[in-house]
């Protein structure tokens, strides 16, 4: 049974043409996934093979973590093994054995590839399965690539779930049709969203990634997956491969978003229109109310996304049409134009798209248009806060919960908060000039 979409979009921007760059680009590589990915799977640990650059990037954006008990680390390749001198292959081993016989927690290990470690062409795919021999029944070990050359920001989570994909167990034939939530969400959210789906009588939902490495959803033939997240293209290639069937939905960002995601499941388990809206309605409306005061402050003021994190069309969507934001440019690292399909619809035609990056020659467009607000990489917040454009760090709305009813009006206060601390500091700045006019008039006096 094919899920009907009940979306009734106007055609936006489907068909609108879209600049394609391939330049200079500035974006965070897919090493950052650690970052969440850590907080998801609880008894996975994430060994980066890598040099210090690495590590400082993994360390600094996770700061707190590492007092606590963490669950990454980098084996670091330092210039004897970028000369040849050492045996990666045996110094890693090493490093894995020692790991493993501190942290006998740990029940699966990823060796996440970095650009030193394609320099060196280290082949972790051996090295992941050498090791797994040696550590069979105890450790599962794996490994994805999370090297700048390859990947940007997402894509880390991409490559590593895709990597996962393989190790799920089959589900028998005959099995019930079952759901698949891909990507992963802050577990409050999972709640959440669970919490809906079981008032609507949709019992059988699994989510991917799981919370321990010990409940991998099984798949087959009558698994359904829904993105949660619109980066997943190696998982969805690697989901069908296994036989499930993708759910084509908007992304759950916003009211709106989050409606016809979960109506799409609703539809496909056949779960009626009057059930739906019953268990909807009281968080759409709380959502709706709450958006409300941040519409005030965000409405008719226009934005300008740099690519990142693939995010950009579905919050560009809600900013437009939930909050009366103006689109100016929409940048993404990757369009994927099947997963992205009813969100291009939706978005207002006119708007401008553009896929990769040349950084220069996009800047000079953003600086001639002048946007009330910038969303882009923290490499290119302060020379543009620096000339006095409202800037919005990308990796802020992918470390924040902002899937999901509840989460609406946080994901627009983060917007909102751009714009109250900017007039905070005009304040303080008038008020420094005042309290200077004062000082030198008492003086004078
Ligand atoms: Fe830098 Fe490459 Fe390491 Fe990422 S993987 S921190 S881009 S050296």
């Amino acid at each position: 049974m094919n899920a009907v979409i009940p979306i009734q979009a106007d055609i936006g921007c489907a068909d609108a043409p879209v600049l394609r760059e391939r330049g200079q680009r500035e974006v965070f590589c897919g090493l950052t996934g650690i970052i969440w990915m850590h907080r998801k799977i609880q008894d996975a640990f994430f060994l980066v093979v890598g040099s210090r650059t690495c590590a400082h990037l993994i360390q600094s954006a996770a700061g707190v973590m590492i007092f606590a008990e963490p669950r990454f680390a980098t084996a670091i390749i330092d210039e004897r093994d970028l000369a040849g001198i050492a045996d990666a292959n045996e110094e890693l081993d090493r490093v894995v054995r020692r790991l493993l016989e501190r942290r006998p927690d740990i029940k699966m290990l990823f060796l996440v590839g970095s650009c030193p470690s394609e320099v060196i062409k280290l082949d972790l795919s051996r090295a992941a399965s050498r090791l797994s021999q040696e550590f069979v029944n105890k450790v599962r070990i794996l490994n994805y690539s999370g090297s700048g050359i390859e990947t940007t920001f997402t894509q880390g989570e991409d490559a590593c779930l895709a990597s996962l994909v393989p190790q799920l167990p089959a589900v028998e034939k005959n099995a019930p049709t079952s759901l698949m939530i891909v990507g992963c969400l802050p577990d409050v959210v999972e709640d959440q969203f669970a919490r809906h789906l079981k008032a609507m009588g949709v019992e059988n939902v699994q989510f991917f990634p799981p919370r321990s490495s010990k409940n991998m959803p099984a798949i087959g033939e009558n698994t359904r997956y829904l993105l949660a997240q619109p980066f997943l293209t190696d998982t969805a290639r690697a989901l069908e491969g296994r036989g499930a069937k993708y759910l084509p939905a908007p992304f759950p960002f916003g009211v709106e978003g989050t409606t016809e995601w979960l109506r799409v499941a609703a539809t496909m388990f056949g779960v009626s229109a009057e059930l739906f809206d019953k268990v909807t309605q009281p968080s759409r409306d709380r959502a709706t109310r709450a958006l409300e005061r941040h519409k005030e402050k965000l409405q008719g003021k226009s934005i300008f996304f740099f690519p990142d994190s693939q995010l950009e069309i579905p919050l560009a969507r809600f900013l437009a049409r939930e909050l009366g934001m103006k689109l100016t440019e929409v940048g993404t690292p990757y369009l994927h134009r099947e997963h992205l399909k009813f969100e291009l619809a939706m978005l207002p035609a006119g708007t401008s798209l553009s896929e990769g990056q040349d950084v220069e020659k996009q800047l000079d467009r953003c600086r001639a248009i002048q946007p009330d607000i910038v969303v882009c990489g923290l490499g290119l917040a302060n020379p543009l806060e620096a000339e006095g454009i409202n800037t919005k760090w990308a990796i802020e709305l992918v470390f924040t919960p902002v899937h999901g009813y509840e989460q609406s009006a946080d994901l627009a206060e983060l917007f909102v908060r751009t714009f109250v601390r900017k007039a905070k500091l005009g304040l303080d700045k008038q008020r420094s000039i005042l309290a200077k006019d004062l000082a030198s008039e008492a003086a004078c006096n």
